[in-house]
């Protein structure tokens, strides 16, 4: 079945939106675009005590201010708690998943498996023996899946992946203590219901993508393909955050930057450009290309923001 191309922005009002994530909203942006694709917004804003007041009018405000466009009304996450129920609903229903009680301190104590590095321990399975109707008479418990197997896949940019998941974490959790959907269960059940068939998202959320492979599998969902694209650092080469001065877009915003700059150098830095100079969103569909975006990460230093203005 070919399904017709749709990719998404999916930015988290739990603070502003900086370079980094500009870049990859671009590369998702402009990789739909130029296959005559719509695209699907969503405000992931289930993590309700990290999000930040009005974070989300802001990312909207960003979106549009570089240019880049959706198509229908963007899509609340946590509106859609009905919806995340009724998957969770089927997996019990499934017995893919099974309630578990066990606390961070319990699992980090239990857990002497080795595990990748950057991921959470890998839980020992001390919940695994139950059933999902056992939650009944439980309190304070999550949902975890049964992971079955690792499914390989082929990621847009970066070809084959293989990812062991019981190396990188084992059952994962798809429902949260508090009675609350997890970002792995609310993001497969939100892309496939907006019709996404490709995800466009930083390299830091490569191993979720068995993780999430394996919900789509269980709920019956078709996969999209997704493309994993490497993280603007800073000069102190960490991942850009809040800690790095001048980066966000709506600081840049009110400095009077303009959104052709901001364009300018990050489509030099993906190669689609020989040198930095203005240009719109919209002059770059044509000009879009998986192959020149560097493998490594993108390097920002405080010559380009000083460039900007
Ligand atoms: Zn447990």
């Amino acid at each position: 079945m070919n399904r017709s191309p749709c990719g998404r922005l999916a930015p988290s009002p739990t603070g502003a939106q900086h370079l980094g994530n500009a870049r990859t909203y671009l590369i998702a942006w402009l990789s739909a675009r130029s296959q005559g694709g719509s695209v699907s917004l969503r405000i992931e804003d289930i993590d309700i005590g990290r999000n930040k007041p009005g974070a989300t009018e802001q990312a909207i405000r960003d979106l549009q201010w570089l240019g880049l466009d959706w198509d229908g009304e963007p899509v609340i996450q946590s509106e859609r708690y009905p919806e995340h129920l009724a998957a969770l609903e089927e997996l019990k229903r499934l017995e893919l998943v099974y309630p578990c009680t066990c606390t961070r301190a319990d699992i980090a104590l239990a857990a002497s498996a080795p595990h990748l590095e950057h991921e959470s321990p890998t839980y020992p399975g001390t919940c695994s023996h139950r059933r999902a109707a056992d939650a009944e008479g439980l309190k304070d418990f999550s949902w975890r899946l049964r992971v079955t197997d690792s499914p390989a896949f082929t990621d847009r940019f970066l070809g084959e992946q293989h990812i062991d998941l019981q190396l990188a974490g084992g059952d994962f959790i798809v429902w949260r203590v508090g009675n609350l959907p997890a970002y792995q269960l609310a993001v497969v059940v939100d892309d496939a219901a907006a019709g996404v068939t490709e995800i466009v998202r930083g390299d830091d959320l490569l191993s979720s993508t068995p993780r999430q492979l394996l919900i789509y599998r269980a709920l019956g969902y078709p996969a999209p393909q997704f493309a994993h694209v490497p993280l603007v650092h800073g000069e102190d080469d960490r991942r850009l955050a809040k800690r790095h001065n001048g980066t966000r877009v709506s600081d840049l915003r009110a400095e009077g930057v303009k959104p052709e700059a901001v364009l300018g150098l990050l489509a030099r830095s993906c190669g689609w450009i020989d040198e930095v100079r203005p240009i719109t969103a919209e002059e770059l569909v044509p000009m879009f290309r998986w192959e020149t975006i560097p493998r490594e990460k993108f390097t920002l230093t405080r010559e380009m923001l000083n460039d900007l203005v």
